[in-house]
C-alpha cells in the first residue's frame, strides 16, 4: 500500500493511461536523449520514459518515493535517482551530462518557479521540456500579446523558448482529483535567448519585464516610472520607448517579447545601475 498523497508536495498522481501515453509521446524522446523526469511520484510516466531514453534521471523530493525509485534503478547503470528539491538542483549535481530533455507533471504551487529556475540557471542544458501545469498557468506561458493571459511570465519564458500548448488534461485523470484543469506545454530552448541577442543583461531584462506588468491598468510609461529600479523621469522613459520603436501611450500587454528586449536595451543605456 502506498502512503497517502501529500498536499504539501503537490501530489496529484496521473492514473489515466490515455493521458499518460499522450504525455510520453508528446515528450518526443529520441533514443540518444538523456531524459530527466522531475517528480516521478508513483511512476506513472517513469518506466515508459526510461525505456525510450539512452539515459534517465529522476529528481524527487519525497523521501519515500525517492527510495522506491532508487531501488527500482539499482541494476540500471543508465538510470539514476537524485533525491532533492528541483528548485535547487543544478546540472553539476547530476550523474549524466546534458543537454537534457525534461518531462514533468509539476507540483502546481511551484511549477512556474521550477520552469524559470530551469530556464535561467540551467542554460542550454535544459534543451527541451514537456511540462504539465495548471491550465491557467499553461495559458500564461504561451500567451500572445494583446490577450488577457499575456504577462510577465509569458515574456520571461518566451525570451528563452518557443512554446506550444499541446493539450488539456481533465481533473479525472489524477488521484487525488484536482478541482482545476491541467495542460501540457512543450518548450524548446532558443539557441540564444532574445535578451542576450539584444545585448541586455538577464537580471535587468527581468526587472524591466516585471515593472512593465506591475500595474496592468496603467500605460507602460506609467508602470515603468513607478518601478523603484528604473528611471522615474517621464522624458527619460519616453525617450527609451521611442528608441525601442514603441508608442508612448502603449500598454505593457501589447508589447511582444522582442519589443520588451528593445525597451530594456534602451533603458539599460540610460540607467547607470543597469550597467553590469
Ligand atoms: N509524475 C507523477 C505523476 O504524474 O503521477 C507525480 C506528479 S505529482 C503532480 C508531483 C511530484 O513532484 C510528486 O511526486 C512530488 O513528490 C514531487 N515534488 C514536489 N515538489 C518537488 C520538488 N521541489 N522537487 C522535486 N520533486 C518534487
Amino acid at each position: 500500500m502506498s502512503a497517502p498523497a501529500k498536499r504539501s508536495l503537490g501530489q496529484n498522481f496521473l492514473v489515466d493511461d490515455a493521458y499518460i501515453t499522450r504525455i510520453v509521446d508528446g515528450a518526443g524522446v529520441r533514443p540518444t536523449d538523456t531524459v530527466i523526469e522531475i517528480g516521478p511520484g508513483r511512476g506513472a510516466l517513469t518506466d515508459r520514459l526510461r525505456a525510450r531514453a539512452a539515459r534517465f534521471i529522476a529528481i524527487e523530493k519525497d523521501d519515500e518515493l525517492a527510495k522506491m525509485h532508487e531501488a527500482a534503478f539499482a541494476d540500471d547503470p543508465n538510470a539514476a535517482l537524485v533525491h532533492g528539491d528541483a528548485l535547487r538542483v543544478m546540472p553539476s549535481d547530476l550523474p549524466f551530462p546534458g543537454p537534457y530533455r525534461l518531462v514533468a507533471n509539476l507540483p502546481y504551487n511551484i511549477a512556474a518557479r521550477i520552469t524559470l529556475h530551469l530556464l535561467e540557471e540551467w542554460g542550454t542544458d535544459a534543451a527541451a521540456m514537456t511540462l504539465m501545469y495548471q491550465a491557467e498557468v499553461a495559458d500564461r506561458i504561451v500567451a500572445k500579446p494583446g490577450t488577457k493571459a499575456y504577462g510577465s511570465l509569458s515574456v520571461q519564458v518566451q525570451a528563452f523558448c518557443e512554446g506550444w500548448r499541446l493539450f488539456t488534461v481533465p481533473g479525472g485523470a489524477f488521484r487525488p482529483r484536482p478541482k482545476i484543469l491541467s495542460a501540457v506545454v512543450r518548450l524548446e530552448r532558443r539557441p540564444v535567448p532574445l535578451f542576450e541577442a539584444g545585448g541586455v543583461d538577464r537580471a535587468w531584462f527581468r526587472t524591466v519585464v516585471r515593472a512593465a506588468f506591475q500595474s496592468r491598468r496603467k500605460t507602460l510609461i506609467n508602470s515603468l516610472m513607478l518601478a523603484p529600479d528604473l528611471p522615474s523621469e517621464r522624458d527619460v522613459v519616453e525617450a527609451a520607448l521611442r528608441t525601442a520603436g514603441l508608442d508612448v501611450g502603449i500598454r505593457g500587454d501589447s508589447v511582444n517579447p522582442e519589443g520588451m528586449v528593445r525597451l530594456a536595451a534602451a533603458l539599460q543605456s540610460t540607467t547607470p545601475a543597469a550597467a553590469v
